[in-house]
């Protein structure tokens, strides 16, 4: 049987890049999943920590995606839905493992690379970039292989941009099971499950993927959004300016991005779903690719708005999650503190 693990930011309502290129793929996982697969799905609340958040708001997103999560179709009964920072397990492990980690090791990861490149332009001097980012930014992969480790996943859907942080986590559980050696190895190795699913783009600049930090809201649509807000989002999305529809990422990326979610929505390959609208021009792709994501997203919508309200419900579904999670990984926890010298 495999053990599924995975998790996301509370950092607000998903857009429609989040929905299709993550946590659509949590529901298929729980609906194809053998009877005896174990499935995990965390709200990781310390990872947001890693960026400034306002209290207030963070306290409101931690709901709301818990609401999004059952909205969506994942089963309290059948999956283990909780939030991170509910069970200490997380970060006692996460400090264990900090002290089996090169600080070279996460200078290595591209997410931090990343950081510091775009600290430094926004200051210009180079040498002071590190002492401007916080610890926990430099750390969380970590945190993160802490998450999955404390469950022995097995198996561990991510996109494409956190690979590295899972081989991280894969030489970990390996040096951990070396370094501490008892009659068999701790940790499994856990894998990569790959869905294939496509990159959403910004509406209003499809060189850029579709985010929740872009500066401007029409460049994205959210799961909260109405079928007014749909159509007019998807009617302004930049395109181009070539007569009739094709399926050309590399060329006409904005075009393709349509047909992307299109397809997406439908089930259908994009490139054919060009071929309809051949001789058709922009406006009426764009009438149909909002239908579509309407369709899409109005059952999770109207029950996100129904569930959303029941605050008693949802805190006894955040309880019993963070029940299970912690009976789930208090084995291991102790296991670990005994191999370690700790107890
Ligand atoms: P950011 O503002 O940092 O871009 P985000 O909400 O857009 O945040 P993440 O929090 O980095 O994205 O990602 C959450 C999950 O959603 C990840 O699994 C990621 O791969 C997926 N995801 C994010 N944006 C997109 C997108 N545009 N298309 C497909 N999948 C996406």
């Amino acid at each position: 049987p495999r053990t599924v693990f995975s998790g996301i930011q509370p950092t607000g309502i998903p857009h429609l890049g989040n929905y299709l290129g993550a946590l659509s793929n949590w529901v298929q996982l729980q609906s194809k999943a053998e009877p005896d697969d174990e499935l995990i799905f965390s709200i990781v609340g310390y990872h947001a920590l890693t960026l400034p958040q306002d209290p207030k708001a963070l306290r409101s997103s931690r709901t709301d995606m818990l609401a999004v999560l059952l909205a969506i179709g994942l089963d309290p009964q059948r999956s283990i839905i909780f939030h991170q920072d509910e069970n200490p397990h997380h970060t006692e492990l996460a400090w264990i493992l900090n002290c089996l980690c090169s600080v070279g090791r996460l200078r290595r990861m591209t997410t931090w690379k990343s950081r510091l490149a775009t600290s430094r332009n926004v200051n210009e001097e180079s040498e002071v970039d590190e002492s401007l980012l916080n610890a926990g930014l430099f750390t969380y992969p970590v945190l993160q292989a802490a998450d999955i480790l404390l469950y022995k996943a097995t198996h561990v859907p991510v996109g494409e941009d956190q690979k590295q942080h899972l081989e991280l986590c894969r030489d970990l559980a390996d040096i951990f099971n070396r370094t501490f050696k008892a009659r068999n190895p701790l940790f499994p190795l856990p894998e990569h499950i790959f869905t294939p699913s496509k990159r959403i783009l910004s509406l209003k600049d499809p060189s850029s993927k579709m985010s929740k930090s872009a500066p401007d809201a029409q460049s994205r649509i959210l799961m909260t959004d109405t079928a007014t807000q749909i159509k007019s989002k998807i009617k302004s999305a930049v395109t181009d300016s070539v007569p009739g529809i094709t399926y050309d990422p590399i060329s006409r990326p904005g075009t393709a991005n349509l047909l992307d979610m299109f397809g997406a929505c439908t089930n259908e390959n994009p490139a054919d779903i060009a071929k309809r609208y051949e001789g058709k021009g922009h406006g009426a792709l764009k009438v149909d690719v909002a239908d579509a994501v309407e369709e899409l997203l109005k059952g999770p919508r109207a029950e996100l708005e129904r569930i959303r309200q029941e605050k008693g419900y949802l805190l006894n579904i955040a309880e019993d999650g963070a029940s299970r999670a912690r009976e789930r990984s208090e084995a291991t926890m102790r296991e670990v503190k005994i191999r370690v010298g700790l107890a």
